[in-house]
């Protein structure tokens, strides 16, 4: 399939592939009717930036569109900072840098340069304890650029219909479950 993703589209798959068709399903749903406590944990880290708090500093956006025609990707950044040109990505907490915030952060950067912003330095910044993670720039580091495009061709080539999640775990803590009909056996009952 081709379609327009959203950003968080991202981490979606790489949880559940079947899930990115579910995401969208729920999007009108009251927010807190389904989603689990970590994930308003995460949502809360991101309060400040959509509510326009972070920063009344001219050289900070915060939370604007961006839109890659080359991934056909769209979604919000978190924060750029024009005079360091950085773009910051910020979690509620972070244990792991998992490939997904990288890719996360990736989409976010080829949406802004492609709309003209200057970007030199990328970092992902864990709220709780305070702590920064720099990033390289995908084309400073080719091996997670590939993974990062091996990803759009896996959303592009994948068939809901022939899909089938055998990890039951998954299914079980998926919020997506009661929709869902590509769940492993038991979860919904079937
Ligand atoms: S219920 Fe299972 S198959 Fe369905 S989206 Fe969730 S994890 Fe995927």
């Amino acid at each position: 399939m081709e379609m327009i993703l959203k950003i968080s589209n991202l981490n979606d798959f790489i949880f559940c592939p079947a899930s990115i068709y579910y995401h969208g399903m729920y999007e009108d749903v009251e927010r807190n009717v389904y989603q689990e406590k970590a994930q308003l944990a995460g949502t809360f880290a991101h309060k400040t930036v959509d509510k326009g708090k972070y920063s009344t500093r001219k050289d900070i956006l915060q939370g604007i569109e961006v839109y890659s025609e080359r991934y056909k990707i769209q979604g919000k950044i978190d924060i750029y900072e024009g005079n360091t040109k950085t773009l910051i990505e910020r979690k509620n907490k972070i244990t792991t840098i998992y490939d997904g915030y990288i890719f996360q952060i990736y989409a976010q950067y080829y949406g802004m340069t492609e709309m003209g912003y200057e970007i030199e330095k990328l970092k992902i910044y864990s709220f709780s304890d305070n702590k920064t993670y720099p990033i390289k720039l995908p084309d400073d580091d080719l091996e997670m650029k590939k993974k990062f495009e091996n990803l759009f061709e896996a959303i592009n080539t994948f068939e809901l219909s022939e899909f089938r999640q055998n990890n039951i775990e998954k299914c079980k803590r998926c919020i997506y479950a009661p929709l869902c009909v590509q769940g492993g056996e038991n979860v919904n009952g079937v």
